[in-house]
């Protein structure tokens, strides 16, 4: 008989919730929030709903024990990222012990762990405290869903459920996006006095943040995240092949870690144009820092990791604390003083075209995740 953590899973990856503010026209999450609100129910849950946009609401099913006690929150969000070139992304497919589908590893199977170890913690008696099962919206654009979910609630920790391969990780990187845009003058292809190029003054923009990112990249590591660095990310320019082009955009990208925050960036940014404008009065161009998330890092000697660590143990496996390079939605709760970790099931493809899996690794996730709700005081 399948496991039903499997069925769940299964049943979540068949739904098409792909991101509509990555993917405009895309599905979102309306579906799969309705599918895991009646799951909930049928498990004896109480379930709330959280609008975080129009047609885009975080589910939220309660456990509490018949003692009181702290709360522990399970995390998860149920949208995913695109499926273009995938053939099948919506039809789930068990082979050789990996179950296939777009959204299997990132991240339904740990929202189908989550869940179901809610069934088994009940099962096996959960008496103590509080358990919330937060399936969020989002998390693969803006985060919406996290954003909405601890303006509402509370939780003395949290588990993520992200893959990490049955690790338990206590941090992540940051990420900070940013526009430079240089600008020149238009003028007929063959009158060099009259234009100014736009694109070649990019490049001296481009030459400096290469020399930025290996500078980042050389200084001491964060022993569990590495260095931060930057890359650019897309770049536009210029009209037509016999003409100066007049205006050259730059988007990049900077990752952090911990220490590193915006205002630094939006700093060597600036500190990196001022001396171009040095070198030459004629150089015009502008930063705009237009989106950014902060790093995350919770102590490995924090209660939570701990228990986790035995929770772990009684379901078979012995996670080691590491850190993970992907931003997460953990990041959100420890900002609203919710100390997280991450821990979910490992596979392969995440954001690629063939996606899948480990099934053995779902339902340890789900044991060592509801005798955490157990044993949690
Ligand atoms: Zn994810």
């Amino acid at each position: 008989m399948t496991d039903p953590v499997i069925s769940l899973l299964s049943d979540l990856v068949a739904i098409d919730s792909v991101n509509p503010s990555l993917v405009p026209g895309a599905a979102g999450e309306a579906q799969i929030a309705d599918a895991i609100d009646a799951h909930l129910r049928s498990l004896g849950l109480d379930v709330h709903r959280q609008e975080a946009a129009p047609g885009r609401p975080n589910v939220i099913g309660v456990l509490d024990g018949s003692e009181p006690g702290r709360t522990l929150m399970f995390c998860g969000h149920i949208d995913t990222v695109g499926v273009s070139g995938m053939p099948a992304p919506f039809i789930p497919v068990v082979r050789d012990g990996r179950l296939y589908g777009r959204g299997a590893q990132d991240m339904k199977a740990g929202v189908a762990a989550m869940i179901d170890a809610a069934r088994v913690a009940q099962a096996r008696g959960f008496r103590k405290g509080r358990l919330v099962i937060a399936a969020v919206v989002d998390e693969e654009y803006a985060s919406i869903g996290a954003d909405a979910l601890v303006r509402d609630w509370k939780a003395d920790a949290a588990v993520v459920t992200e893959p990490t391969d049955l690790q338990i990780a206590v941090g992540h990187k940051g990420f900070a996006w940013a526009a430079i845009e240089t600008r020149g003058r238009a003028a007929h292809g063959s009158r060099p006095t009259d234009g100014r190029d736009a694109i070649l003054r990019m490049g001296r923009v481009l030459t400096r943040l290469e020399r930025l990112d290996r500078e980042l990249q050389s200084r001491k590591p964060h022993p569990m995240l590495g260095t931060g660095s930057l890359h650019a990310s897309i770049i536009q320019g210029g009209r037509e092949l016999s003409s100066y082009p007049d205006v050259c955009r730059l988007q990049l990208e900077r990752r952090t870690v911990p220490g590193e925050t915006v205002d630094m960036f939006a700093r060597e940014l600036r500190d990196l144009i001022d001396a171009l404008c040095e070198e030459d009065r004629e150089l015009e161009a502008s930063i705009e820092v237009m989106f950014s998330r902060p790093p995350y890092e919770l102590s490995s000697s924090h209660e939570l990791p701990l228990a986790l660590e035995a929770a772990a143990l009684t379901a078979g496996t012995r996670p080691s604390t590491v850190g993970m390079s992907f931003w997460t939605d953990a990041a959100i709760l420890g900002e609203a003083g919710i100390p997280s970790v991450l821990f979910g099931p490992g596979g392969a493809g995440l954001h690629s075209l063939e996606e899948y899996v480990l099934v053995n690794e779902v339902t340890i996730c789900r044991d060592a995740l509801a005798s955490l709700a157990r044993t949690w005081p």
